[in-house]
């Protein structure tokens, strides 16, 4: 019998990858998603594929998938701050109401499900790099706050499952993850500075650039998640590459990369934007004998070329 997984977020960036890397696996996948800023054509090459099955559902309301479950995944959310500015309340539901109603399947499914969580628990940070038992530095009522405090609640809320049923929950802490399939047009810096650069536009750093992020390559992350859900630890774990630089330093990265004769321009920094970011995976190490393999260079240089061809095709529908 194959094991059968529901994914949330299917569309999305990381579960479109996930579909593909539990289809790889053998198990019969479940993706669902409401397309508030997933997108089918990460998915419609596995439609063909007998082990997968597509509902377009939210997540928000009851959720229903007929037969057994095995696992969970839950990726439904917003996961851009720009994202989240525009749809609040949507973020705070999936989160909360989303993650409610899919730690209650699993209930009903005697399912394991693993919650999607992030280094945004962490807010702006006072340590640094951050370690999992760090209780973080969030604003709640900051432009943030929304997506922070939503996937609080839903640690707080998987943690209650696991200990008042004795639900099996697995937490991931995601840190930044970039690879194909991003969305362009997501304002996070890495999308927007390749596309800045492919379409010869000023690579625009908020702030003076000193604040600093740790990119992580999707292969990477996927596999993070694949060893965690397997295993049996029940406390968050940080996913994500150590390898920190400053994002003015990253712009010119992306310059030396791709070539280009833009310019940096300085924009103002948004509000509540972290000043440092950077995960200790001491535990991911230990639990998982997990870390990051795929270097910001390699990782950067497969991005590159996959936007440039999303870029060309949008320019050229025809060809
Ligand atoms: N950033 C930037 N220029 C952009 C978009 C983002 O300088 O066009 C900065 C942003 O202010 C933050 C960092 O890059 O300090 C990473 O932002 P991103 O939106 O990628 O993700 P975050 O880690 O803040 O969620």
């Amino acid at each position: 019998m194959k094991k059968r997984i529901l994914i949330t977020g299917a569309a999305g960036f990381l579960g479109s990858h996930l579909s593909d890397r539990f289809i790889k696996e053998g198990y019969e996948v479940i993706g669902m998603d409401n397309l508030l800023t997933g997108n089918i054509a990460n998915i419609e090459h596995l439609f063909p594929h007998p082990d997968f099955t597509y509902y377009h559902h939210d997540v928000t309301k009851f959720v229903h998938v007929p037969g057994n479950l095995d696992y969970i995944l839950h990726f439904a959310s917003p996961a851009s701050p720009i994202d989240y500015l525009k749809m609040p309340i949507q973020t705070m539901k999936v989160g909360s109401l989303g993650t409610h109603n899919l730690l209650g399947l699993a209930r009903a499914k005697n399912a394991r499900i693993l919650v999607a969580s992030t280094s945004e628990v962490y807010g702006d940070p006072k340590v640094h790099p951050q370690k999992e038992t760090y209780w973080g530095n969030v604003n709640p009522i900051g432009p943030r706050g929304v997506y922070d405090e939503a996937k609080r609640f839903q640690e707080a809320m998987t943690m209650a499952y696991h200990t008042f049923h004795g639900l099996e929950t697995r937490i991931i802490r995601i840190f930044n993850t970039y690879g194909p399939r991003m969305r362009l047009d997501d304002g996070r810096a890495l999308p927007t500075f390749l596309r800045q650069a492919i379409e010869g536009e000023d690579i625009t750093v908020f702030g003076d650039g000193s604040q600093t992020r740790s990119f992580c390559y999707v292969d990477d992350l996927v596999e993070g998640i694949y060893r965690l859900l397997l295993s049996d630890y029940e406390q968050p774990v940080n996913i994500g590459n150590p390898d920190e630089i400053s994002i003015l330093d990253f712009a010119k990265e992306i310059i030396a990369l791709t070539g280009t004769d833009q310019k940096i321009v300085l924009k103002p920094l948004p509000k509540d934007d972290p000043m440092v970011r950077k995960p200790d995976i001491t535990r991911a190490r230990e639990i998982l004998g997990w870390e990051p393999k795929v270097s910001r260079k390699e990782g950067l240089a497969i991005t590159y070329e996959h936007f440039k061809k999303v870029i060309a095709e949008k320019a050229n529908p025809d060809t």
